[in-house]
This record gives structure tokens, C-alpha cells and sequence, in this order.
């Protein structure tokens, strides 16, 4: 495809993209180059927590880009500090690392625990992952990976990293030796296709991590930041995590995020870990200005009163078509379909006219739902309504 003369082929071919360009995107809407808008429920795979170019972030990267953007990573910048002290205040954690991206905060989050293994562990270093699981596409972050199929691309697998199953306590306690650190998990698996781990489970991680002196690390890359309907959805399972990762919603929009721990578990030297663009005051900003809009009762019951209207539109959607539920937690929904259509109302989401709906099938039975956490009502309801029509469509053909 030709774009005025320029070359989509330029670019790397690394995943199946349709033949059209965004030119812009407002809210809960996005626009192509003929002009045709899109009702956005992927929002960038739930990074836009606050829409298409919000006014937090464009302020705060026209006012900071104006101030200062890269002193770099060893002076000190005000916007920084700021924004690890707002989430030191937010959450159970003592300090912060800031990255550019959600693989690059769950490095660091590996990094650290094999550093505390080997200073108060006798050098263990496994981690337990779960099966399914999905935490980046670095080399270290694909073996930590639970995803199928992950296993044999890039040979050979970092060593260290082993899977139990999600909500399967007992395939956790049989893969404990001295040699393991650390589990990680996502308190609610996104990629493979909105599994929300149980209350019992994750606390009784908490107590066989207590019991076997292991961390426990969430990888709220996608959960955090208001995504579950609380500021963090470890919250929800009345636990404390040693170790956060966060990414995606922190930036709404643009590249950063963190990784956050207890003050027992900072065991860094100096040089152990770092970055060039690493806490650039033109990101952490932007970072800031979301923390400030989505950290308040108010925005978090709209997020609540909003998910709790989406479930109920899918979960009616579900018994109309005799499909298998709905699941999720907060705004990170998905609908369990009974056939493999997935990917085909996708495609056909996108392309109905005048208005296309952009959804995403992470299965191919299965859609996700990842709408911009101040998506309003009546867009919930547009899309309810688009979907419907688009499943009668399909079971039509
Ligand atoms: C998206 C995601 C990542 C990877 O984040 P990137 O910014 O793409 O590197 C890691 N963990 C979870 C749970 C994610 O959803």
C-alpha cells in the first residue's frame, strides 16, 4: 500500500496491519486519512487511559517540553521526583525506577530479585512464572512468558524462569527449591485473554512467598493505573507485593514506566541498573498530570460505575447469543464467544460504514474490551449496540 507516495513496506513487517493510517484521534475516537472515524475500545492496548490526546498530556508535554526535556538520567529533575513520590503516597512501595516501556520495567523487576538472591539468598535466582503468562517481548521478558509457542522463537531461552499454573496453588508450592527468588505474576493475565487470578490464590502466594523468604512481583503493566476499577488491582486482593511493575495507562499515550519496591528489596549498587531516557522529565510529566487526573474517588467510581454498565451490556450480549459470559475486572473486559468468530468481527467491526468499531480478539474465541477509563456512557452504549449488530451479522453468513 502506497500512503501520498510513501511506502508502508518501509516499515519492518512484523505483524498484519490493514490498509489504512490514523491521522487522528480524539477521546474515544480515532479518524483515518478518508476521514471515516472509529469508536476505539484497544486504545493503543490499554495504554490511552485518559483517551486520543487528552489535555493532561498535551499540557504537560507542551509545558514541559518548553522547560527542560533531558538533563539525563544522573542529575536529578523536578518532574521525576514528583511523580515517584505521588506513587511512593499511592501504593505500598518505598522507591521507584523509571523506564520506557513495560518490558523494560519487568527487566528491572528481574534484575532486582536475582540481585536480592544473591545478596540474602545464597545466590537463588529462579523465578516462578505462570503459564500463559505474558510480561514483554525482550529476550529475558519472553522466557519469563508463559506464552505458547514462546518457547522455540529465539533459542536459547533465558535460564531461570519457571511456570506454574494461574490459580493452581499447589503447582506452585511443587516447583519451590533453594535456588528459586521470586513470583511474578499479573494479577489479572491480559494477553491470554482477561483471566483474573482468585482472591485465595494470590493470597496464599503471598503467604508461601512469606513462608519460603520468595518476592512477589506483580506485573501491573496493564492492571495499574486505575485499569481494574482501583489506583493498582493488587488493592483489590488485600495483599502487599514486594515489587510493581507498571507501564502502559502511567503514560497515557506516550513511552513510560516504572518499577516500584519495597525498601527492604532495593538492593542496587550504583551502576546496576539504569538508562539514558530513564525518568526524562518530558515523560514523567506526562506521567504526573495522568496520576493526577485518575487519583481521585471520583474518577475511580466513574471507572467502577462504568465497567459495571459494560459487564452488564456484555454479559446480555452473551445470554441473547448463547455465548459463555463475560469476564474481567474494571475496565478490562473480555466476551467468551461460542465460536471462533473472534477475529472475524473484528475485521468486519472495522470495516462497517459509516462508523467503524475497533475491538480486539486476543483469542479467536474471545474479545477484549480496553476502553479509555473516561469513555462515556453513551459510547459504552454506541458500542454495545455496534456489536450486536455486528454478531448477527456474522451469525447470518
Ligand atoms: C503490555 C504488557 C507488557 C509489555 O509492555 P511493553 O510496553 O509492550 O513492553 C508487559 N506485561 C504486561 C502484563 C503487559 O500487558
Amino acid at each position: 500500500m502506497e500512503f501520498n507516495k510513501f511506502k508502508v513496506s518501509s516499515l519492518m513487517d512484523i505483524t498484519a496491519r490493514p490498509d489504512l493510517v490514523f491521522l487522528r484521534g480524539h477521546g474515544s475516537w480515532l479518524e483515518d486519512d478518508t476521514g471515516k472515524k472509529y469508536l476505539d475500545f484497544i486504545q493503543g492496548w490499554a495504554v490511552n487511559c485518559l483517551g486520543h490526546s487528552p489535555k493532561e498530556v498535551v499540557n504537560a508535554l507542551s509545558e514541559q517540553s518548553r522547560l527542560l526535556i533531558n538533563p539525563s538520567p544522573a542529575f536529578y529533575n523536578k518532574p521525576s521526583v514528583e511523580l515517584a513520590t505521588s506513587l511512593v503516597d499511592a501504593s505500598c512501595f518505598d522507591h521507584v525506577f523509571f523506564a520506557n516501556s513495560g518490558a523494560e520495567a519487568n527487566e528491572g523487576a528481574i534484575k532486582l530479585a536475582r540481585k536480592w538472591g544473591k545478596v540474602h539468598k545464597k545466590g537463588a535466582y529462579k523465578i516462578i512464572t505462570m503459564k500463559d503468562s505474558f510480561h514483554g517481548r525482550t529476550l529475558a521478558t519472553m522466557s519469563a512468558s508463559g506464552k505458547p509457542g514462546w518457547d522455540s522463537i529465539f533459542p536459547p531461552r533465558m535460564e531461570g524462569f519457571i511456570k506454574a499454573g494461574l490459580n493452581d496453588i499447589e503447582s506452585v508450592k511443587e516447583l519451590i527449591d533453594d535456588d528459586v527468588v521470586a513470583i511474578m505474576l499479573e494479577p489479572v493475565q491480559g494477553e491470554a485473554g482477561v483471566i483474573p487470578s482468585d482472591k485465595k490464590f494470590m493470597q496464599d502466594l503471598r503467604k508461601i512467598a512469606d513462608l519460603n523468604n520468595l518476592l512477589l512481583i506483580v506485573d501491573e503493566v496493564q492492571t495499574g493505573m486505575g485499569r481494574t476499577g482501583t489506583l493498582f488491582a493488587y488493592q483489590q486482593y488485600d495483599i502487599v507485593p514486594d515489587i510493581m511493575t507498571l507501564g502502559k495507562g502511567i503514560g497515557g499515550g506516550i513511552p513510560l514506566s516504572a518499577l516500584l519496591a519495597r525498601d527492604s528489596v532495593c538492593v542496587f549498587s550504583h551502576g546496576d541498573q539504569g538508562g539514558t531516557y530513564n525518568g526524562n522529565p518530558l515523560c514523567t510529566a506526562v506521567g504526573l498530570s495522568v496520576l493526577n487526573a485518575i487519583n481521585n474517588s471520583n474518577f475511580m467510581k466513574s471507572v467502577v460505575v462504568n465497567s459495571d454498565f459494560l459487564s452488564q451490556g456484555l454479559s446480555n450480549i452473551s445470554d441473547k447469543y448463547d455465548m459463555n459470559g463475560e469476564r474481567g475486572m474494571g475496565l478490562l473486559r473480555a466476551l467468551v464467544l461460542n465460536s471462533d468468530d473472534a477475529p472475524a468481527i473484528v475485521e468486519l467491526a472495522r470495516n462497517s460504514g459509516p462508523t467503524g468499531l475497533l475491538l480486539n480478539a486476543p483469542r479467536s474465541n474471545l474479545l477484549r474490551f480496553m476502553p479509555a477509563l473516561n469513555v462515556s456512557k453513551d459510547e459504552i452504549s454506541l458500542m454495545l449496540e455496534m456489536l450486536d449488530n455486528l454478531i448477527s451479522k456474522i451469525l447470518k453468513r
